[in-house]
């Protein structure tokens, strides 16, 4: 199975806790006006890569705490997304996976096929960037309607969980 993707960051400080290798969905539709990544919106740009492709490099990253699924946006590709984040577990249950979307947590979890990358994420970053609720004093996030949920939790209770980063 192949995302096609804008890029990969092998070792990122600055997507969420630790060092994060981060892996950036090429395609997005949701048109937040200022957002700071319009070359990741073409779902023709970017370039293929198969799954076991991103996990050999993920094997050799041993100073890696998690792995953040960011873009664009990940959820326009779920399914492929779920089978990474599935076998980013099985090759090691503590890398965490945080993921960044445009969509709502409630949008998600109506749909199988995002609710299946729901389901592999450990703490789910949901909401459009919105430019007049942009703080640069947020932890790993633009503005400050987004919200950053504990999906297992909120799974697990069915109401939406916060945590901090
Ligand atoms: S969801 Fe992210 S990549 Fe997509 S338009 Fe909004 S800020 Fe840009």
């Amino acid at each position: 199975m192949q995302l096609r993707l804008a890029g990969i960051t092998p070792e990122s400080v600055v997507d969420g806790p630790g060092v994060r290798f981060t892996i950036f969905a090429q395609g997005c539709k949701h048109q937040c006006s200022g957002c700071h990544n319009p070359a990741t919106h073409s779902f023709k740009a970017g370039k293929m890569f198969e799954i076991e492709e991103i996990i050999e490099q993920i094997k050799e990253k041993a100073l890696i705490t998690g792995v953040t699924f960011s873009g664009g946006d990940p959820f326009f590709q779920a399914a492929e997304f779920a089978q990474l984040g599935q076998q980013i577990k099985e090759l090691d249950q503590k890398l965490d996976i945080i993921t960044y979307t445009g969509f709502l947590y409630e949008e998600l979890i109506q749909d199988q096929e995002k609710l299946s990358l729901v389901k592999v994420t450990d703490v789910l970053i949901d909401g459009l960037f919105e430019e007049a609720k942009q703080d640069l004093s947020l932890n790993y996030r633009g503005s400050s309607n987004q919200r950053v949920i504990d999906v297992k939790k909120s799974l697990r209770t069915d109401k939406i969980v916060k945590v901090k980063l």
